[in-house]
């Protein structure tokens, strides 16, 4: 029997959800191309970093751009988020976050946040939960983004846990193929169409109960 004893945040739709903000940067940015964005569109972003998303949404437009206007495009669309998140606070926070947090740190299990954004320490510290987390890695620590397991494998070292001893919270596909992928135990969050993709799926961090976190993951 593995004993868990890490937990294994994604940030963005799990935590928080910053998707409108998202959304509505992107959409700006896309209509400056003059390419059609729809929040259907914006589907294909989640969890997925900010220069394959712009290169989605230039190909969705048949676009080829130079380096520099690439660059120019990705510093305007995270100024555009950043702008729109600088107000963000602890109401934002998810249902069941606050709660789980408290209640995993009096238990001593050990947590970390593994998200794809480059803005993950700034919103952590805009919700003030980041003193709950043993490691933070983003977008600005790992090579190779999601769905590839660097980002919850550095998360994992950190704690000086093993993937199996691991539970990963993760709402974006591209983020539980990346815990899959490194022999992680994963429940899908708040995304009804990971029911197919996960074993274990939660509407929200209400459903998650720590007592029974080994014997979910064990089923
Ligand atoms: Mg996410």
């Amino acid at each position: 029997m593995v004993n868990i004893n890490a937990l294994l945040f994604d940030l963005d739709g799990v935590l928080v959800s910053t998707e409108t903000n998202h959304y509505l940067a992107w959409k700006a940015i896309a209509q400056e191309l003059g390419v059609p964005f729809t929040e259907h569109d914006n589907e294909s972003l989640k969890g997925i970093s900010r220069a394959d998303s712009l290169k989605k949404i230039l190909g969705k437009g048949g676009l080829t751009i130079s380096n520099e206007e690439f660059d120019r495009l990705m510093t305007k669309k995270n100024n555009y988020y950043l702008a729109s998140i600088a107000e963000i606070n602890q109401s934002k926070l998810l249902p069941g976050v606050k709660e789980l947090l408290i209640l995993a740190k009096e238990r001593r299990i050990k947590m970390a946040v593994g998200s794809s954004s480059k803005n993950a320490k700034f919103i952590l510290e805009k919700l003030n939960i980041q003193q709950y987390f043993d490691a933070v890695i983003d977008g600005n620590d790992v090579q190779i983004p999601k769905p590839n397991p660097e980002v919850f494998l550095k998360g994992a070292s950190a704690l000086n846990s093993l993937p199996i001893e691991c539970i990963v919270f993760e709402d974006a596909q591209s983020g539980v193929e990346a815990a899959l992928a490194g022999n992680f135990n994963v429940i899908g969050v708040g995304n009804p169409a990971l029911k197919n993709v996960v074993t274990h799926y939660l509407n929200d961090l209400t459903e998650f109960s720590i007592d029974n976190y080994a014997q979910l993951i064990r089923n």
